[in-house]
């Protein structure tokens, strides 16, 4: 084992569920110095045959169960800087892309991300999933990402045009062995996908679901049917399952009671919902939160 991974480490509170998990193996990436340690760990989890997880803030992230015999990382890596004259922002993977939107206002008078005020997450996963609200998406003002390829031990650069940016999608979502450093932006200009007058800060005040949760779970099959109309509309709205529940609020985010629901809950309801709207609606209901199952390592 490599000396410096953490032993049986609890992982359940870096998930916006906040159930009670646990990982054989943990480490946390906290400076850029640590990066080289990647390869060794990618490398050893490819000897031992021993699943890898990256988790950055967590809110994204559902697991299927309360022990994974895994090697999780936690992306901590912060930082970031926005000059003025060129409208270039620069910053680290687990900065929160919610505070950063914040900042840019208040510190620099620069409006740009003005709707990114108040969705959670690190920037790391923001590019990776393509992240986006009120028509505007990470891709619209993204220039270039650093990242460290585990496989081969080098860092690269990948422009725009090899991003393959769609609906909460990346090429990085298909290169699990790329690990995101850092990103430049460029906010001289507005690019959105739709115009959208909503107050965001109002909407994510008031209109949102406070508690254990991970935003939106599944993804709206198309504008006129919503996930949240469609579990709304088969009578799951608020339907509550041990510790696991569907919101009054917005019928798509599923809520957790934290510590005493054990995942098992929420991975049931999750299915029980995608059946019975399958079978009244014939629509398939696709996860956007990610579940992690348990592959048992073949170690
Ligand atoms: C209340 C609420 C409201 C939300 N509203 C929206 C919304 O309006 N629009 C929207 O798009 N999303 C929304 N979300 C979802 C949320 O914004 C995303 O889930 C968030 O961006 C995830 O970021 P994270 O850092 O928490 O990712 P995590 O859950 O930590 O990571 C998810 C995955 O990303 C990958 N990853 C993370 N960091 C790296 C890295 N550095 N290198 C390589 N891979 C990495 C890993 O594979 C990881 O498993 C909402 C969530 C909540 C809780």
């Amino acid at each position: 084992m490599l000396s410096f991974l953490l032993k049986n480490h609890e992982i359940g509170h870096y998930s916006g569920y906040q159930t009670r998990v646990f990982a054989d193996y943990f480490y946390e990436l906290s400076s850029e110095d640590d990066i080289a340690k990647l390869a060794e760990i990618y490398q050893w989890t490819q000897n031992e045959r021993i699943p890898l997880l990256i988790i950055g803030g967590g809110t994204n992230l559902l697991f299927a169960s309360d022990l994974y015999e895994w090697v999780v990382i936690k992306n901590s890596l912060s930082g970031w800087q926005y000059d003025t004259v060129s409208n270039i922002l620069y910053t680290s993977s687990d900065e929160s892309i919610w505070e950063i939107a914040n900042q840019l206002e208040t510190k620099y008078y620069q409006p740009l991300w003005h709707r990114f005020i108040g969705l959670p997450g690190s920037i790391g996963w923001a590019i990776y999933g393509n992240a986006g609200c009120f028509g505007l998406e990470t891709e619209s003002n993204f220039v270039s990402c650093e990242v460290y390829d585990m496989l081969s031990n080098e860092q690269k650069t990948i422009p725009k045009s090899e991003m393959w940016f769609s609906y909460r999608h990346s090429f990085l979502k298909d290169n699990p062995h790329l690990f995101l450093i850092s990103a430049t932006f460029d906010l001289s200009e507005k690019h959105e996908k739709y115009h959208s007058d909503v107050d965001n800060i109002y909407f994510r005040e008031h209109q949102q679901p406070k508690g254990n949760s991970c935003g939106s779970f599944f993804k709206n099959p198309s504008k006129e049917n919503s996930a949240g109309s469609l579990i709304e509309r088969v009578g799951l709205k608020g339907y509550r399952h041990g510790g696991a529940y569907w919101s009054t609020l917005h019928a798509n985010f599923l809520m957790s009671d934290g510590l005493s629901c054990p995942p098992s809950d929420l991975i049931w309801l999750v299915w029980l919902t995608q059946e019975i709207v399958k079978k009244e609606t014939g629509i398939e209901l696709e996860n956007e939160v990610r579940i992690i199952e348990n592959i048992p390592s073949k170690k």
